[in-house]
């Protein structure tokens, strides 16, 4: 089940919120391998069977890079001749192995129909929570904008920042999105950095999606080629900011920086070299 490729769509695609593609397998979570099952949480109804579903494609957000997964629904586009018509709800969504199958695992209410081996190649539709992958869009783009922030205050020598400040680890959760740079951001420099955020913001960039080679990708981008950097073969996966600052990026983000509303950065704190700058994101 899991050697099948399954096809990001929102990789090219990042505001579709509903596609249609093929059921390719569905079967419970429990016959998954033992050593792959703990990568899923419990559904919030634990009485529910957890099942794993596989399509040749998604737009579904697998959790990674910061970003956590998306949820939504995936049913059949018609009813089967017999009438059966399942609702799978999707809780959470992971890649395992970048070349192995997107496994979206989710629940059928109880009594209700579900999907068997019967419905295998019928046609599904998929949509994602809308409300959930916006915030979840919006507080990614934001982690880039503060960090693109940082870096041109750091790089302009501003608000006592080091110029060779360089970015960290990120993650963009609701409720404890931060960004981490590797060394020391002076308290004091919170509200220059809040300014700068805001000025970008001001300015409405356009936020682009580039596919790469690694080489263009190593020597345009301002952070580094690490774990997070996704792509189609050779590829890989770039995010731009209106031309200011280029990240390799898996994850889905707002079209252009309005729709961001109101970044806020909410403190700064320093530890073992490393300035950790936590933020959220508020309608404007
Ligand atoms: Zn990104």
């Amino acid at each position: 089940m899991a050697d099948q490729r399954t096809d990001p769509v929102y990789h090219r695609e990042g505001q579709m919120y509903a596609h249609n593609t093929t059921l390719s397998s569905i079967a419970p979570l429990s016959s998954l391998p033992a050593s792959t099952q703990p990568l899923f949480k419990p559904p919030p109804d634990t009485t529910k069977t957890p099942y794993i579903l596989t399509s040749p494609s998604t737009i579904f957000h697998a959790q990674g890079g910061g970003q956590p997964s998306d949820v939504g629904t995936i049913t059949l586009t018609s009813p089967t001749p017999d009438g059966n018509d399942p609702k799978f709800t999707v809780h959470q969504v992971r890649k395992v192995d970048a070349s192995a199958a997107i496994l979206h695992l989710g629940t059928f209410a109880p009594e209700e129909p579900r999907f068997t081996d019967a419905e295998v190649g019928l046609e599904v539709k998929q949509a994602v929570d809308v409300p959930t992958r916006v915030l979840h869009s919006r507080l990614h783009t934001a982690g880039h904008v503060l960090g693109l922030a940082i870096h041109l205050l750091s790089r302009a020598g501003e608000a006592g920042l080091p110029r060779d400040l360089r970015d960290g680890k990120a993650s963009h959760y609701p409720g404890a999105a931060f960004v981490e740079n590797i060394g020391l951001i002076p308290g004091d420099a919170k509200a220059r950095i809040q300014d700068k955020v805001d000025e970008l913001v001001a300015q409405d960039l356009g936020v682009a999606i580039h596919f790469w080679t690694g080489e263009e990708a190593g020597t345009k981008c301002i952070s580094g080629l690490d774990g997070a950097a996704v792509g189609e073969g050779d590829e890989v996966r770039v995010v731009d900011i209106g031309g200011l600052g280029s990240y390799p990026c898996g994850g889905t983000h707002v079209a252009c920086l309005k729709e961001l509303g109101r970044v806020v950065v909410r403190g700064i704190k320093r530890q073992k070299g490393i300035s950790k700058v936590s933020y959220e994101v508020v309608d404007a």
